[in-house]
This record gives structure tokens, sequence and C-alpha cells, in this order.
């Protein structure tokens, strides 16, 4: 069984084969940067690394399995945000889909599928994205949960106008906001320096004062928010994905004592999910399999 997997973000699409084995086994991944702003490019940059990765296998696929960054009811992608889109996207339709089966949800929904199927993790758990944004699988029972849950990115944590930054929501000071890859550049913006994400942490490590406090307080964001996240229900792990969450783990990640200053609950172990940035696509294919059974 071959499951054609996509992960596209509002930086890049990635595509990948992945074939069932022992528990799978990728084929061939293909990546391109994401077209923004622009519906009907997105799709046709789908066909294209599609026609791309076919021609790699030259074996039938038995279901295409896809993660976009927004909500999804019913195969439809209602709006994404990173890609610019505003308004309803019927994939299945955009793309002329074959006979085999087309799976669209929301990615972080699909993230949560390998953790929960490879990850060998407890029955509760949560899955938290740290990247240009912020939010929470979550995992109850063995079951995943589904719909507009785990918006922990826009708990409300700085409430001082000006320390708050906006918040792509229309507020200020969430937690996306202070502490997701924008929010430490708009941090770093206001204090006079445009640099990016990565340069704040680098400057950080060679021992930058400015740069060090910038990490400092979005680490404590993190804790804040954590917290918050474990108030509302305590898991027995938290797994982290996400480009700042998995590359800065060490430095963004906060000690499990300062975490504790914001729950009652205890704090479980933190780690990085071991599947790096594939686990959109390895995740994708686990929704397939789950679907297909
Ligand atoms: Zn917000």
């Amino acid at each position: 069984m071959i499951i054609e997997c996509y992960d596209i973000g509002g930086t890049k699409i990635k595509g990948a084969l992945i074939k069932k084995a022992n528990p799978y086994e990728m084929i061939c991944q293909v990546q391109v940067a994401s077209e923004r702003g622009n519906p009907s490019k997105l799709l046709e940059q789908i066909k294209s690394v599609s026609k791309q990765l076919r021609s790699k296998a030259n074996q039938k696929i038995d279901a295409v399995s896809m993660g976009f960054p927004g909500p999804v009811k019913n195969g439809i992608l209602q709006s994404a945000p990173p890609l610019h889109i505003n308004a309803p996207l019927d994939i299945r339709a955009g793309l002329g889909a074959g006979e085999e089966p087309v799976f669209v949800d929301n990615d972080l929904n699909m993230a949560v599928m390998a953790e929960l199927y490879f990850g060998n993790r407890p029955e509760n758990f949560y899955l938290l994205a740290l990247s240009t944004g912020i939010g929470a699988g979550i995992v109850i029972n063995g079951r995943p949960m589904h719909g507009s849950c785990g918006e922990f990115g826009h708990d409300m944590l700085e409430r001082s106008p000006s320390l708050a930054n906006k918040c792509s929501c229309g507020r200020l000071g969430c937690w996306v906001a202070q502490a997701s890859g924008y929010g430490i550049e708009e941090t770093a913006k206001k204090q006079g320096m445009a640099v990016s994400c990565q340069d704040v942490f680098e400057s950080a490590k060679k021992g930058s004062k400015w740069a060090i406090a910038i990490v400092e307080t979005a680490k404590s964001y993190t804790a804040h928010g954590i917290g918050n996240m474990l108030n509302a229900f305590p898991a027995d792990a938290i797994v982290v994905m996400g480009t700042l969450g998995i590359k800065q783990f060490k430095s963004i990640i906060p000690p499990n004592g300062e975490i504790k200053q914001y729950t009652i609950n205890s704090v479980p172990e933190i780690t990085a999910t071991k599947f790096g940035e594939d686990i959109g696509i390895i995740g994708a294919y686990a929704y397939a399999i789950s679907r297909l059974k």
C-alpha cells in the first residue's frame, strides 16, 4: 500500500510517497516553496508535486492524504492564514482527484496521528506546535480531539500595552504574538532591531545581553502558556513540534520548575518529536492508514 502524503505550510509544500512496511518506508520526497494568496496557483503546485512523486514510484497510489494550515470541514479547507487563503477551498475538486480516496484535514490533526501511531506515547498527551504559530493537538484516552480546541496560542499572556505585540487574531499579547518565531521578531523590532528569529537565538548563544533577554522573556511566556495547558488538562506527556520548538528546544522550552509556577497540576516530561520536520507527512500517512482500515 502506498500513500501520497502532503504537509502544506505557509512557507513550503512537502510531498512524499510512503509505503506500508513495518511500520512504514519513505519512498521519496519533493519540496517546493508554497504560493501564498493564490489558491489556484497553490493547487497547480500541488498537482506538479504529485506528478513528480508519481513519476518516481511508478506504482499504484492507494490514497492521498493532505494536511493544511487551517480549519477543515468535510474535506473543505475553510481558510488558511499562513497561505493567505481567506475563503473556503474544495481541495479534492480543485485537484481533479482520481479514483483513490483523498483525505484532507488540519495539519496539526495530521501530526497528532504520527505520535499516536508511531510515537509510543501515553494515552493522554499534548502535541505542542511552536513555530510561526502556536497551538496544541490534544489526545485524551488515546483519542485525538477535533474541532476548535487546543488554541492555546491565543491565551492573552501579556496585558501591558507597551510590551504586548499585535496578534493575527486582532487582539494584543497572545502567547503566539509574544513567543512564536514571529513574536520574537516583533519584540526585537520594538527594541530597534530588524533581525530574524534565528538571529536572536544565535546572538543569545554568543552571549549578547539584548538577545538573551528576549529569549528568556519568550521562554517565560511559554512557561505560562504550558502551565495554562496543564490547568486545562493534566496530560502525561508533552511532545514538541514545529521549527522553533525543535531547533531551539533547549533555549525555548522552560524547565519543569518554571512551568510549575503557573499550574496546580504536575508537569510531565516534555520532549521533542522524534519525527522532526517529517512529522506532518508521517502524520498524513498514519491518518490515511487509520481511515483505510
Ligand atoms: Zn491571538
